[in-house]
């Protein structure tokens, strides 16, 4: 074989393995039927390669292990706690951290500490649980992401960028204290992984502080951002990781984070911010909700693997191998000419159901469709991020129509190898010379809050 670029391969060997299983074609089509088409409501034993998410899922190494038995498990003042708190001073910059039980822990309380009912709260395309909780708070969540990040094949670098203009026109039609701050995530999940520069970071930075608006990261998969960073951005190549996340974040007052992402942990989240005067009020919080601040809904043993995570997490080989490795499945499709989200983000492959199921209207829902009938073919579990994900608008009652109508096939970190990949993207490219063939969906149960972990659908 020869090859036509350097290979490389991941910096760590296996020591454990978990067997899977494997089912036949008839039972994972009574077992969707029985799920209403949901991948959220299959049970993972019928699943044979598990793409639904990278949240959580992520292999943990020998160190995080070795961590675990060295937990604190103290209520009050865990040696696990400072342990975790001055590698996150070290890794984020922050002044003030306190774990939460995972990532929507963390915006609950940021929620309910930094915004008045009335009030805005831009950001760049929501994601769901932190648009809940804004909403949730009484604001009101205005979309000012760049127009590139609705176009799933437009090849602009950094598509999760702020629009500073559409940012300057809701600050001038709103006036800024009637903004609450606004939300930066890096890359942004739901445009497909697609990063945030840094100079538009330091932008967005400059405006918010010039009117005297905070600026909250949703750090999640920052770390993420940051090799994107080093690859596309000008300047950044000789930069290491750990210094590239450190300068992003030096551009906010406070961050969220969901530790099942990038800290290679199960479970676990972080609020972090710089105003002692918001630290406090989370902190009077936090124990209504999560518990001490010192360990906030977590084992001290969780608290370990989340500070070994993170060291691990900002070594430069470390997430170079995480995000090729979701750009070696992509380019299997891209190159076979499916339709999906390029560039290629940094957690996951995005289908494009838009235009994989082009004879299926939306409010058919073509990519709960695409994702149920992906299992049913392969075994493979992805899951919706298109209409049901976006849900109603709370004025009209109609369901939001959102551009992108997208399969999300995440990767989980350091789980599979590029041979299961391989097998995925084999069921992808056949499903997709037979697509027309595909029928659509109507809901038939839709609970009140964010629909797509829990509603259930009927073939049409
Ligand atoms: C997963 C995620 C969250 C929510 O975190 P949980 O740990 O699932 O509660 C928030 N923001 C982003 C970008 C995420 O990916």
């Amino acid at each position: 074989m020869a090859f036509d670029r350097k290979p490389w391969a991941e910096p760590y060997r296996i020591k454990v393995v978990e067997p899977l299983k494997t089912t036949t074609r008839e039972h994972r089509l009574a077992a969707i039927r029985q799920a209403g088409w949901n991948t959220f409501l299959l049970h993972s034993d019928d699943v044979y390669i598990d793409l639904l998410t990278d949240s959580g899922t992520n292999a943990m190494s020998d160190g995080q292990w070795s961590r675990m038995m060295v937990g604190d498990e103290a209520y009050a003042g865990s040696r696990s706690f400072y342990r975790l708190e001055e590698v996150c001073r070290k890794y984020y910059g922050y002044k003030y951290i306190m774990p939460t039980h995972q990532g929507r822990g963390a915006e609950n309380l940021l929620s309910k500490c930094m915004i008045r009912p009335g009030q805005y709260v831009a950001g760049n395309m929501y994601f769901t649980t932190t648009r809940q909780h804004q909403e949730l708070a009484g604001g009101t969540f205005v979309d000012v992401i760049i127009d590139e990040a609705n176009n799933s094949f437009s090849d602009y670098p950094f598509k999760g960028n702020i629009d500073i203009e559409k940012y300057e026109r809701l600050i001038g039609e709103k006036g800024a204290e009637n903004i609450a701050y606004i939300t930066v995530g890096a890359p942004v999940n739901m445009a497909g992984g697609q990063p945030v520069s840094m100079e538009n970071m330091r932008a967005v930075s400059e405006l918010s502080h010039r009117h005297g608006i905070k600026v909250v990261l949703d750090a999640t998969r920052n770390i993420e951002n940051a090799y994107f960073i080093q690859q596309r951005e000008p300047g950044y190549a000789e930069r290491s990781i750990e210094e590239i996340n450190r300068e992003f974040c030096s551009y906010s007052d406070a961050a969220t984070v969901s530790a099942k992402k990038d800290l290679y942990v199960n479970i676990g989240g972080l609020v972090m911010c710089n105003d002692g005067e918001l630290y406090d009020q989370l902190r009077s919080l936090v124990v209504v909700y999560e518990g001490m601040p010192t360990y906030g809904g977590l084992a001290g043993r969780d608290m370990e693997a989340m500070a070994e995570g993170l060291i691990e997490a900002v070594q430069d080989d470390m997430i170079a191998s995480r995000v090729r490795q979701v750009e070696y499945f992509g380019n299997l499709l891209h190159e076979a000419g499916i339709p999906i989200v390029t560039p290629i983000g940094g957690h996951g492959v995005f289908l494009d159901a838009k235009r994989f199921y082009d004879h299926l209207p939306q409010d058919q829902f073509p990519a709960q469709k695409l994702a149920g009938d992906l299992y049913v073919e392969s075994g493979v579990r992805g899951m919706e991020r298109g209409i049901v994900s976006a849900g109603r608008n709370k004025e009209t009652g109609d369901h939001y129509y959102p551009e992108l109508e997208l399969v999300r096939l995440t990767v989980p970190r350091r789980v599979y190898t590029q041979a299961h990949f391989d097998v995925a993207a084999y069921y992808i490219i056949e499903m997709y010379k037979n697509r027309h063939n595909a029928r659509g969906l109507r809901m038939v149960y839709e609970p009140q809050f964010l629909r797509f972990f829990q509603a259930r659908f009927e073939e049409l």
